[in-house]
This record gives structure tokens, sequence and C-alpha cells, in this order.
């Protein structure tokens, strides 16, 4: 036991020299610097090409959102990440010892092997995955909605609400990504780019920006373009080229995310389109525990049945039925469901959405920038009982 204690203690004295550190060395190679950076490109944007250009800069708890951005991230998730990990990787490997008589876990990963970009990738898609169901656990559960209903309380969208959430969300995802990621042998340091990418793309879902798939599959495939030409994470696939054949590989593979990933973005990967109706206050009748549940990939949604997209989202209320009574400071917010007695959710307004299995298939998710709603169109004021499955079918057709 004293050693348990001993590997947590140094986990936390580590990382407090490491977080120092962090601030004090800025580099390529920095979570503290790639957090500022990534929020000022997004805060950029908003700024520039808003989504919703009604809705003020800075808009309602911006700033308690940037507050929640650096203690989620930078002070909690990473600390807890480090110094719990530690132990439960060594409890872990030391009960597998144990229970097999002195079996290595870690010495057999096949992951090993590999190159590095095809285990980031794996870790990648299945750390997407953990949390993918991770979240749909949120929900499910009564007991842990008490705590994520903090990152549903956004009532205006932007990119910082990405990191509003319950400390306690920190334990949870932490604790049950954590053994399958430690299985593969992907820790703290390796997860640097999987890490950031996530970042990104977490704020891009919560910003008040809408981009075509092709913008966003330009991106990826110039991402790509760059991992590729300058031979970095181990691929060695065109080792030896001059400059010129260098930007030739990086032009193709940034065409290649315009032409053939743009087309399908907004169903591989998840967007604000998508993750706007995730925070609806209102839900589908027939799928009351939430939808459209997606971290980075989209595709989870689409495989398991839970994608929701019935018209363009830009301006539905968020929330959930008693959001108005919802601590709206920080302290009370992180003490909710621990100290805080949950209030009953009272649903103010009728609940004005479709079914789900009313939803022409595939949904199709907007793709203009505008979002201009037909006036004859007011999905707000429809009611799905009294339609038709045609009459649904239509008036979907008609706002995208
Ligand atoms: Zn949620
Ligand atoms: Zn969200």
């Amino acid at each position: 036991m004293d050693r348990y204690w001993e590997i947590f203690v140094n986990g936390y004295t580590g990382y407090a020299r490491y977080m120092w550190h962090e601030i004090t060395h800025p580099s390529w190679h920095n979570y503290f610097y790639w957090l500022i950076g990534v929020s000022l490109i997004f805060f950029v944007l908003e700024v520039v090409i808003p989504w919703r250009k009604n809705q003020p800069i800075p808009r309602k708890d911006f700033w308690l959102d940037a507050f929640y951005m650096f203690f989620n991230f930078f002070l909690f998730s990473l600390v807890i990440y480090n110094a719990a990990s530690d132990v439960v990787v060594n409890l872990f490997n030391d009960a597998i010892k144990w229970l097999s008589g002195g079996f290595n876990l870690q010495a057999v990963n096949p992951l090993r092997t590999w190159p590095y970009w095809a285990v980031l990738l794996v870790g990648f898609v299945v750390r997407d995955f953990i949390q993918w169901w991770t979240h749909r656990l949120l929900h499910a559960s009564e007991w842990l909605w008490q705590f994520h209903k903090v990152h549903h309380s956004v009532e205006q969208m932007g990119f910082a609400a990405h990191l509003r959430y319950h400390w306690m969300e920190n334990v949870v995802y932490r604790t049950i990504e954590y053994i399958p990621l430690a299985l593969l042998g992907i820790g703290l340091y390796d997860f640097f780019v999987i890490h950031i990418f996530a970042l990104t793309w977490g704020h891009f879902n919560h910003a008040n920006i809408s981009v075509d798939g092709r913008v966003t599959g330009g991106i990826v495939g110039a991402l790509i373009g760059i991992v590729l030409s300058q031979g970095l994470l181990d691929v060695q696939l065109f080792d030896g080229l001059t400059v010129a054949g260098q930007l030739g590989v990086w032009g193709v593979s940034v065409a290649a995310g315009v032409w053939l990933l743009g087309p399908f973005m907004k169903v591989l990967f998840n967007s604000p389109e998508m993750h706007i109706w995730h925070h609806s206050y209102d839900l589908p009748p027939d799928m009351p525990k939430g939808i459209n549940f997606g971290l980075t990939l989209a595709i989870w949604d689409y495989l398991f049945g839970t994608a929701y997209v019935p018209w363009c989202g830009r301006d539905i209320r968020l929330g959930f039925p008693g959001v108005e009574q919802f601590p709206k400071d920080f302290v009370h917010q992180n003490l909710y469901g621990i100290w805080l007695q949950p209030k009953e959710e009272i649903r103010l307004t009728p609940n004005p959405l479709p079914l789900k299995a009313s939803l022409k298939q595939p949904v199709h998710l907007p793709v203009d920038t505008t979002c201009e709603a037909p006036s004859d169109v007011q999905p707000q004021q429809t009611n799905p009982k009294e339609q038709s499955r045609s009459d649904v079918h239509q008036s979907v057709d008609s706002t995208i």
C-alpha cells in the first residue's frame, strides 16, 4: 500500500514541477500554450465568421468557461491522469501478475512493435469510442447526469463551453478510459498529439462557426500531408524527397482531404451543426436520454442510431428542463450533485421536436454557412404528433 501511495504522491509532485516548467518554457510540446493558441484561433474565427451573428462577444458566461478551460484541461485533467494513472497502471499490472502467476501484460503488448503513427491512430479511435460510451453513460445514469448537467447548462454556445464540465467528469472519463489505454501502452506524453487534436476538434464542435465539410476535410488532409511529407511519427513512405517533392505530397494530401474526405466529413467527424443538437433544451420524444454523443468522431452516433439533426439547429434553445434554476457560478456548479441536492427538472415549454423515428435517413447536415430557414417553416411550433411522416420529411427538406 505504501508503494502505491508513494507513486501517487510522486505523480503529483512531479506534475507540479512539470506544470511550472510548461508555463515557463513555451515549446511545440507544451499543453499550456497549445490550449491558449487553439483557443485564440477559435476566438478570432467566432469574431470573423460567426454562425449566430447576433450572439454577443464575449457571449454569456464566456469568462466562466475560460476559467473552466484552464481548470479542467490543465490543472485538473492532466494532474489526475498523471498521478492516478501511475497508481492504476501499477495496481493493474501487479494484479495481473499475481492472478496469472507472473504474466507481464505490458511486455507482450503487440502495439509495442507498431510504427508510432499506427499506435496513435489506434489510440485515438479507441479513446474516442470509449469516450462516446462514457458520454452516453453520463446521460443514461441519473447519478452521473447530475454532474453532466454542468456541461449542459450552457445557454449561449461558443468554443470555450467545450471544457465547462464538473470535476467529477474528469474522474469518470479518466478512470474508464485509462485501463484500455494503459493496455495499449499509451501514456500522458505519448498522448500529446491525440490530446491536442481532440482538444481542437472539441473547441470546433462548440464554436459559433459553421464551415463546409470540404474545409475541415482539407484541414485534416493538410495535417496528414505534413506527417507524410516530413516523415513524422515513424512514417517512412516518402523518405529522401526534395523540397518540391515534399510540397507535392502535401498538396496531393490537401486535395484528397477536400475532394475525398470533404463530402463525408459531417458523417465521419462531429461538427457544430451536429453538436448543437446535443445541447438542445428539447429532446426527441423517442430519445429522452440524449442524442449526438460524439466527441471527435460522429460515426459512433450513425452506427448506433443516436444521430439526430432534424433541421439547422443554429438558433435552437439550449440547456435542459430545469436549467433556469441551475447554479450559475463555478463553486456551486462544482458542488452540484455532491453537496447540493439536484432540483426536479421542470419543463416550462412543450417539447416541439419530431420523433427520431420519423426522420429521413441518413440525416442531412446543413452545409451552407447562412442557415437561413424559409420563413414559412417554423419548426419550433410544429407538433410532430399532428404531422404525418411525409409532412415531417417535407419540413426537414425545406429547412436544410
Ligand atoms: Zn452530454
Ligand atoms: Zn458539448
